[in-house]
């Protein structure tokens, strides 16, 4: 733990720990990603990561309230994997997937309606 001796991913162990493994096509993140995209009515293709930036910068054009939320669940995603192999790398632990989608889940909540999260994470002391 601490020294990475190989460059395997740590979400599956099966692949390199390259920028396309890690955020499109580790079975990890494909299942976080089916589901985002199932939330929203669409259908996720793992592909490669340039390919992914091609079509996501040609869909995800304008102020829609889905384009809106597709920037940050990619945002939230990446910060969420990368902090997920950080902690399995240097901590030694580890979130299930469900734990992992929540965390994304938790993200794009306090983005959109700061309030909203605030009232079901954040301890209030209503004794004062
Ligand atoms: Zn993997």
């Amino acid at each position: 733990m601490g020294l990475i001796n190989e460059s395997f991913c740590v979400l599956c162990n099966s692949e390199l720990e390259i920028r396309e493994h890690m955020f499109l096509t580790c079975p990890t993140v494909v299942i976080i990603w089916d589901s985002i995209f199932s939330l929203s009515g669409l259908h996720f293709v793992a592909r490669s990561w340039e390919t992914f930036e091609v079509w996501a910068c040609s869909s995800w054009k304008g102020k829609s309230l889905l384009t809106m939320v597709m920037k940050i669940v990619l945002n939230a995603l990446i910060y969420i994997i990368w902090d997920e192999r950080n902690k399995r790398v240097f901590q030694g632990r580890s979130r299930s997937v469900e734990e992992i989608f929540k965390a994304i889940k938790d993200i794009i909540i306090f983005v959109l309606n700061p309030l909203v999260f605030c009232s079901r994470f954040c301890y209030l002391d209503n004794k004062s």
